[in-house]
């Protein structure tokens, strides 16, 4: 018998999916490591490792209706990668998916911010995961390189997003946070505050019941996920970040995993990327079924 290459337990087809996985294997735009493209087949491989039952939400995950639409096709340019994105997220939430991008690179995030938003309405709010703040206008060249998606987004689609994770930028990009008062926890924050309170102040903050959730990997510290595109050091813990999975996914109409790159480790990376996602994916079916 033949096995597609696909997430584990994503057994359903795509008509009775409520959540749809796929990747988009783009990384031209990185400024350091390239190689994010490798990531949604790292993750889809590294899946094979779990159980499908998730004893925190008692749920078994080949209950659940999940579809694995492979990965997106890209283009070497990073505008025409965007539009295909936008187009197909577009599409999917025509179809009452949810749904659920593996990175690549971080500048994917603006497509299906900018789709969710056209969807959603007002009642609309992004919340990043992120090492990064990335507010630069442009990066070597490109206005949608993965060091400005939060800019465009700011610029672009809404104002309501929130940063937890912060703890590299250029001077100008803490300024440009300041003057605009835009509202960032770091991860020092996280640590002193604790992301319990950090997530509920930054939940009341956006105020909305649909939320864009996106998770950098790099958000999280390299002891835990040294396989990325940027790494920092100083960073979340793996625990604090599945927190914030769980947290926020019930309040969640997609989410997205991006900058591993998975030919900098020995899978860990991709194994944690994988994991967070089915918590993502089990805690919004919990809340779902609860109401
Ligand atoms: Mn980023
Ligand atoms: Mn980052």
């Amino acid at each position: 018998m033949f096995l597609p290459n696909s997430f584990i337990d994503a057994l359903a087809d795509y008509e009775s999916a409520r959540y749809v996985i796929f990747g988009v294997p783009f990384d031209n735009t990185s400024s350091y490591r390239a190689g994010s493209r490798w990531a949604p087949d790292a993750m889809r491989r590294a899946s094979a490792n779990f159980e499908s039952y998730n004893p925190t939400f008692d749920i078994d995950l080949v209950d659940l209706p999940i579809y694995d639409a492979g990965n997106l096709e890209t283009s070497a340019f990073v505008d025409e990668t965007l539009q295909n994105l936008y187009e197909a997220t577009k599409d999917l939430l025509n179809d009452g998916k949810l749904p659920i991008m593996l990175g690549g690179e971080h500048s994917l995030t603006f497509a299906m911010v900018k789709a969710c938003a056209e969807f959603a309405g007002e009642d609309f709010g992004v919340l990043v995961l992120d090492a990064h703040f990335d507010l630069r206008e442009e990066y070597r060249g490109f206005k949608h390189n993965h060091a400005c998606v939060s800019r465009n987004i700011l610029s672009e689609v809404t104002k309501n997003l929130v940063s937890i994770g912060i703890r590299s930028g250029p001077e100008e990009e803490w300024v440009f946070a300041r003057e605009n008062n835009l509202k960032y926890y770091t991860a020092d924050d996280v640590e002193s505050t604790g992301m319990v309170e950090i997530l509920k102040e930054a939940l009341e903050w956006l105020d909305c019941s649909q939320i864009y959730l996106s998770l950098d990997m790099d958000a999280i510290d390299p002891s835990y996920a040294p396989g990325l595109g940027t790494p920092e050091p100083f960073g979340l813990s793996a625990r604090d970040v599945r927190t914030a999975i769980r947290t926020l996914a019930p309040f969640s109409m997609a989410f997205d995993v991006v900058e591993i790159a998975p030919e900098y480790d020995s899978g860990q990376t991709s194994m944690l990327g994988a994991k967070l996602m089915r918590e993502f994916i089990a805690s919004h079916a919990k809340s779902c079924r609860k109401a």
